[in-house]
């Protein structure tokens, strides 16, 4: 047995013992004989579904004392429909250790513009965590909030010399589009600016590609859940490594829910095996991945993991050809001409892409070219339609700095304010 392979069966035993905490896995796993099981028996203990934990009471899922509770989180995704997570001090730091394996190599040289919300969602705070342990400066941007819309955001990596932007791939987007509304180059406004780290969106080679060729910087992703907090990260070689000391990855064939082979398309579960305060067992994200075996120059051993989006949000084509979200997503980011924004609505017969340009007009022929691209790219046929105005997205927002203030409590008068200032 390997030294790795013993660190794993050692924290998947743990795992298993913080079920006598988690009154969630105690019912789980009631009727399992769990003696002597190893990590060759995980394909015969039960999967945890999404809508498992949407029905679970947050503190039946906390597998340690609740005194060593450090962060509550919650996950939202798309549907609105939530579900809690727990970290103690160890996760967050385990959580840091692993994003520190990205090949951005933070350092206590860099500052890093934080755009995740720091609001339920664990991923901000992972960033910041990574940020402590590499002894790198952080500026808690956060998103979705009225204190820092885009036009703050870049005043603050420009007058703040940032040097990393850490976000979701459309924040990056929709920064790059307000610089250019103000008339900035992101490559000469932003010189100390010397990578990205992006997480929550699918993010394959050619969207990775556009936005490095946009920043004329790297882009590194880093790919998990609220659930499991980080997976994998992706190194200078563009490969996302599995932290395979941290997790058992299982790619499930989708019917049978049986393991897939390595280097197969399937559903993933993730067996956490570092994180305690809401440990998973063979947790179903819903995400399509592969898994393959791979020697990266790196020198990173785990393995590479390939998210393909989610199960639910795929296309078949006429001929019954499955298009995952990142098909789509590589299709759309391959063209001559990226779209700001763009949405896929699926008929019957064809797809249609509904796509946001900004100020940018479009040729007739531009179109066309556009149509033929995606219908040979996704062999299936697809109009373009140009987006209505404020029909993808509000691009007021992208000029908008009112940033929200705190409430005056106490106004001096006029006259007291002049005694107060020659004092
Ligand atoms: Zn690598």
């Amino acid at each position: 047995m390997t030294e790795l392979s013993k660190v794993r069966e050692q924290k998947f035993a743990r795992l298993l013992e913080s079920k006598n905490q988690s009154l969630f896995y105690r019912n789980k796993l009631e009727t399992y004989n769990l003696n002597n099981v190893s990590l060759y028996d995980l394909p015969s203990l039960p999967l945890t579904t999404k809508e498992d934990l949407r029905l679970a009471e947050p503190y039946d899922l906390v597998g340690v004392a609740v005194s060593k509770i450090a962060h509550y989180h919650e996950s939202s995704g798309t549907t609105g429909i939530s579900s809690s997570s727990w970290f103690t001090l160890e996760d967050l730091q385990t959580a840091g250790n692993q994003l520190n394996q990205m090949g951005v190599n933070l350092s206590n040289e860099d500052l890093v513009l934080i755009r995740f919300p720091f609001a339920l969602s664990c991923t901000a705070f992972l960033m910041q965590q990574a940020c402590m342990q590499a002894s790198a400066g952080m500026v808690p941007a956060s998103s979705r909030t009225t204190i820092t819309p885009y036009v703050k955001v870049l005043e603050l990596m420009q007058k703040l010399n940032v040097s990393v932007f850490a976000g979701l791939a459309r924040e990056l987007e929709y920064l790059i589009e307000t610089a250019k509304m103000m008339g900035l180059s992101m490559q000469e406004a932003f010189p100390n600016l010397r990578a990205a780290c992006l997480a929550g969106e699918l993010l394959g080679d050619h969207r990775k590609k556009y936005l490095e060729s946009k920043l004329g910087v790297p882009v590194y992703g880093f790919y998990g859940s609220t659930e499991t907090a980080n997976i994998a990260s992706m190194c200078e070689y563009g490969i996302m490594h599995i932290s395979e000391e941290d997790f058992v990855i299982e790619v499930l064939n989708e019917q049978t829910k049986q393991p897939e082979k390595i280097g197969e398309k399937g559903l993933l579960a993730v067996t956490t095996l570092s994180h305690q305060g809401s440990p998973m067992l063979r947790y179903v994200n819903e995400d399509i991945v592969t898994v393959k075996e791979t020697k990266c120059r790196c020198g990173h051993s785990g393995r590479q993991i390939i998210v393909h989006g989610r199960a639910k949000e795929r296309i078949v084509n006429s001929k019954g050809t499955i298009l995952e979200g990142l098909d789509i997503h590589e299709a759309i980011y391959r063209l001559p001409k990226v779209p700001l924004i763009w949405k896929i609505v699926e008929s019957d017969e064809y797809l249609t892409a509904i796509v946001d340009f900004g100020d940018d007009s479009l040729s007739v022929t531009e179109i066309l070219n556009m149509e033929q691209h995606l219908t040979e790219f996704l062999d299936l046929p697809v109009i373009v339609r140009l987006a209505n105005k404020g029909e993808l997205i509000n691009r007021q927002l992208f000029t908008e700095n009112t940033i929200s203030l705190k409430p005056v409590y106490i106004k001096l008068q006029e006259k007291n304010s002049k005694v107060e200032l020659s004092l």
